[in-house]
C-alpha cells in the first residue's frame, strides 16, 4: 500500500511573539518542523512526503531537506486547507492512503501514525482523538456572565488531534468541497460534510500541539531531555555503620580525622553506601549487597567511592540518567561541616554528574540511642532519575 503524508506548514504567523513562524522555531537543535517531518520520513509505512510551506520558504527550504528524498514541498494557500488542497494536487496516482498532519505537533508517534494509516485503510477515513478526563460544560452567556447550560457527557467527547488519514478518493471528494467555498479548521470536517463516515483511533496525550509560550516552554524541556514527569524515576537508599576504635573514617570518599571509625567489609563510607542504594533503588537494579556481597573478597577493603562510580556506569548502561542526589549523613561527632565541600565533589565524581546536582547534609541525633552516644553513623539518601535523552 502506497501511503503519502502531508505535512501542513505553511502557517506564517505567530501567535509566540517570535516573529519567524512556530514550525521553524528550535526544540533543542532541531525545529518543530524538521521534528515533525520526520516522524513521519523515518516511518516504514510512508513512501513520500509533501510538506506546504509558506511561498518564501518554498524557493530556499531547509538545508536538511536535501538529506530526504521522499521529501517534496509545495507553496501552502491562505488557509490550512488550501495548503492541502495544494499538497493534494502533488499527490502521486499510485498513493492510496494520504495522512494529514500539522507541522506544529512535533511528537507524533510512530504507533499513533500506524493507527491512523491502519484505520484509513479499512475504513476510509479517521483520525486520531484523545478522550477527556475533565467533565465537560457547555456554557452561554447571560447577563454578561458565564452560566452553564448543560453537561455533556465525557463519554461523547474527543479531541482531534493529527495525523487525519483518508484513502485518496474519499480526500478528493473533502477537498472539492473545501474548494466550492466550504470551511472547515479540518480535513475530518470537509470528509464529514462530503458524507463519509470518520473513525476516531487513539491518540496520544503526548502528541501535544505548540500554540503558546508555555506549551513552546514544555516542548523544548521535553526535547532536550529535562525530566518528564511520566519516566521520572525516584530511589531511596539507607545505611548504618557501627563506630569502633581503630578504624578510619571515610564519608563520601573523604578521610575524616575522629577517634573512630566506621566498622566494615570495605571501607564502611555511609554516604556512598546510601548513595548507591538511592540511584540502584530508582533503577530498580537491586541494591548495594546483591552487586558488592560483602562475602565476596574482592571488596574487601574496597573504596566505596569506586563502587559509587561502577552503580552508576550500571545506571547509564540501562538507560538512565541520574538528575540528582541528596544526602543526609547522621554522626554526633566530628562535625563534618568543614569537610561537606569535598564530599559534595567526590560523590559527584563519582556519579558522573554536575556538583550542583548532589546536596550532602550533616546532621547530629541530638545524643538520642546509639547513634547519639557516638556508636554509630548512619546516612540516608534520595535519587531522582530520568530517562536518558535518545540520540
Ligand atoms: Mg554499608
Amino acid at each position: 500500500m502506497h501511503v503519502t503524508a502531508i505535512i501542513a506548514a505553511a502557517g506564517g504567523g505567530s501567535r509566540l511573539g517570535t516573529g519567524t513562524p512556530k514550525q521553524f522555531l528550535d526544540l533543542a537543535g532541531r525545529s518543530i518542523l524538521e521534528r515533525s517531518v520526520l516522524a513521519f520520513a523515518d516511518h516504514a509505512s510512508i513512501a513520500d512526503l509533501i510538506v506546504a510551506l509558506p511561498a518564501a520558504a518554498v524557493a530556499e527550504p531547509p538545508s536538511w531537506f536535501a538529506a530526504h528524498r521522499k521529501i517534496r514541498c509545495v507553496p501552502g494557500g491562505s488557509r490550512r486547507q488550501d495548503s492541502v488542497a495544494n499538497a493534494f494536487d502533488a499527490v502521486w496516482a499510485e498513493s492510496e492512503v494520504v495522512l494529514i498532519h500539522d507541522a506544529a505537533r512535533p511528537f507524533v508517534s510512530a504507533e499513533v501514525i500506524s493507527r491512523a494509516i491502519d484505520a484509513a485503510a479499512k475504513h476510509g477515513a479517521a483520525i486520531v482523538a484523545v478522550s477527556v478526563a475533565d467533565t465537560v460544560k457547555q456554557v452561554v452567556m447571560r447577563d454578561g456572565e458565564r452560566v452553564i447550560e448543560v453537561t455533556i457527557p465525557r463519554e461523547s467527547i474527543y479531541l482531534a488531534q493529527t495525523p487525519q488519514a483518508f484513502r485518496r478518493d474519499v480526500l478528493a471528494r473533502a477537498v472539492a468541497l473545501g474548494r466550492s467555498g466550504v470551511d472547515a479548521t479540518d480535513e475530518a470536517a470537509l470528509v464529514e460534510q462530503a458524507g463519509h463516515a470518520v473513525h476516531v483511533v487513539e491518540g496520544d496525550s503526548l502528541n501535544v500541539k505548540i500554540t503558546t509560550e508555555a506549551d513552546l516552554e514544555r516542548a523544548r524541556a521535553r526535547a532536550s531531555g529535562a525530566v518528564d514527569r511520566t519516566t521520572a524515576r525516584v530511589g531511596f537508599g539507607y545505611d548504618n555503620h557501627r563506630l569502633v576504635e581503630g578504624r578510619r573514617l571515610i564519608i563520601g570518599g573523604v578521610e575524616i580525622a575522629s577517634e573512630k571509625g566506621a566498622l566494615g567489609h570495605s571501607d564502611a563510607d555511609v554516604a556512598c553506601h546510601a548513595a548507591i542504594d538511592a540511584i540502584l533503588g530508582a533503577a530498580g537494579l537491586g541494591d548495594i549487597g546483591s552487586h558488592f556481597p560483602d562475602s565476596d573478597p574482592r571488596w574487601e577493603g574496597a573504596s566505596s567511592l569506586a563502587l559509587l562510580r561502577q552503580s552508576a556506569a550500571l545506571l547509564r548502561d540501562a538507560g538512565h540518567r541520574i538528575e540528582n542526589v541528596d544526602v543526609v549523613v547522621v554522626l554526633e561527632r566530628p562535625k563534618i561541616a568543614p569537610h561537606l565541600t569535598r564530599i559534595r565533589e567526590g560523590l559527584a565524581t563519582a556519579l558522573g554528574i554536575a556538583v550542583e546536582r548532589v546536596s550532602v547534609k550533616g546532621k547530629t541525633n541530638e545524643g538520642v540511642d546509639a547513634i547519639g552516644r557516638g556508636e554509630a553513623i548512619a546516612a540516608h539518601a534520595v535519587a531522582l532519575l530520568a530517562r536518558a535523552p535518545s540520540s
